[in-house]
């Protein structure tokens, strides 16, 4: 199995991997992957921006895939108004656009592939037992044989060892699987497949290569290793930026109310999400199409800060 290691613990590991990554073939190929919860607001403006610009940058492609997998959580014509906010703000995506509500049956294969393998077992534990736990499950329904479907969950076992990966903006980051998250769910108990195997499916069926998004997944990222590793797809490299904080230091959600982006007046927008990430377009540009072409040509990922919040509050 791959198992990364801390470079801090093995330098030579470190650098083989390293070569390894600067090695990896084909074309830069990124994507953006919003959940259709409702329009895109300032932070998520600033994923789209940052996961288009790496890639425009590189040369590579930039998908568009709709991570529609909580019906009840997603606001009917919300996936629309996505698309034509990207549209006014100039963000062209390559190919069709991957809807996730159009995969459950690839998902559910590979749920069937891991369970043949003997990785899974159903859980019908309460979301409160769980919660007591302090979210990190105790495995519990491991040995209890319970029969798959019905109202259990699907959970993938964890095992010791430590899953990290160098980010590009983070640097180092690892987690101990089992004792920081635990055996985690791939299907609810709803039967709604998790975001952990679906994100993982779809990295791998489109041959994503890059991931840029929020500090917010960074804390998912050892379980999509250890599930890329489990299936033997290749990882891609990551780089998570730093999420906008509201007033009360939370990252800014559609939950909490974050105002829609109004992408009638794309210029300021951009130009907002554009000194967030570190970048300031000169202010004779005129027009949304220049100053990406001038974000395009002088990205540089490096400037944005390896910290996980800003405050949104300095940008309004
Ligand atoms: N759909 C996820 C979100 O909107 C992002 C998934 C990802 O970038 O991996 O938070
Ligand atoms: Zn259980």
């Amino acid at each position: 199995m791959h198992r990364l290691q801390d470079p801090r613990r093995n330098p030579g590991e470190a650098i083989r991997r390293l070569n390894a990554q600067s090695r990896s073939p084909g074309r830069y190929i990124g994507r953006f992957a919003p959940s259709p919860t409702g329009p895109l607001h300032l932070g998520s403006l600033v994923a789209a921006l940052a996961s288009y610009l790496d890639a425009r940058a590189a040369d590579g492609s930039w998908l568009l895939r709709m991570e529609d997998l909580d019906p009840p959580r997603e606001p009917a014509g919300a996936a629309d108004t996505i698309l034509r906010q990207l549209d006014g703000l100039g963000l062209r995506w390559d190919g069709p656009v991957l809807y996730q509500s159009t995969r459950l049956e690839a998902y559910a294969a590979i749920l069937q592939e891991l369970r043949e393998a003997g990785h899974c077992f159903a859980c019908d534990c309460s979301r409160a037992r769980v919660r007591a736990l302090g979210s990190v499950y105790d495995g519990h329904c491991r040995g209890r044989g319970l029969p798959p479907g019905g109202d259990a969950a699907m959970r993938l076992r964890t095992r010791p060892g430590v899953f990290g990966m160098d980010d590009r903006i983070q640097g180092w980051f690892e987690q101990e699987l089992e004792s920081a998250v635990g055996d985690f769910v791939l299907r609810r108990r709803d039967g709604l497949f998790a975001y952990q195997l679906a994100v993982v499916a779809d990295d791998a069926m489109q041959q994503v290569n890059q991931v840029v998004r929020g500090v917010d997944l960074l804390d998912s990222t050892p379980r999509q290793l250890y599930l890329q590793a489990l299936l033997g797809y290749p990882a891609p490299r990551y780089a998570h930026f730093p999420v906008l904080l509201n007033a009360q230091g939370r990252k800014l959600s559609k939950q909490h109310f974050a105002a829609p982006v109004d992408a009638s007046a794309p210029e300021p927008l951009l130009r907002i999400a554009l000194e967030f990430l570190r970048h300031s377009p000169p202010t004779e540009l005129a027009g949304p199409g220049e100053v990406l072409d001038w974000a395009v040509a002088n990205w540089d990922i490096l400037r944005i800060p390896a910290r996980h919040g800003i405050p949104a509050s300095r940008f309004e």
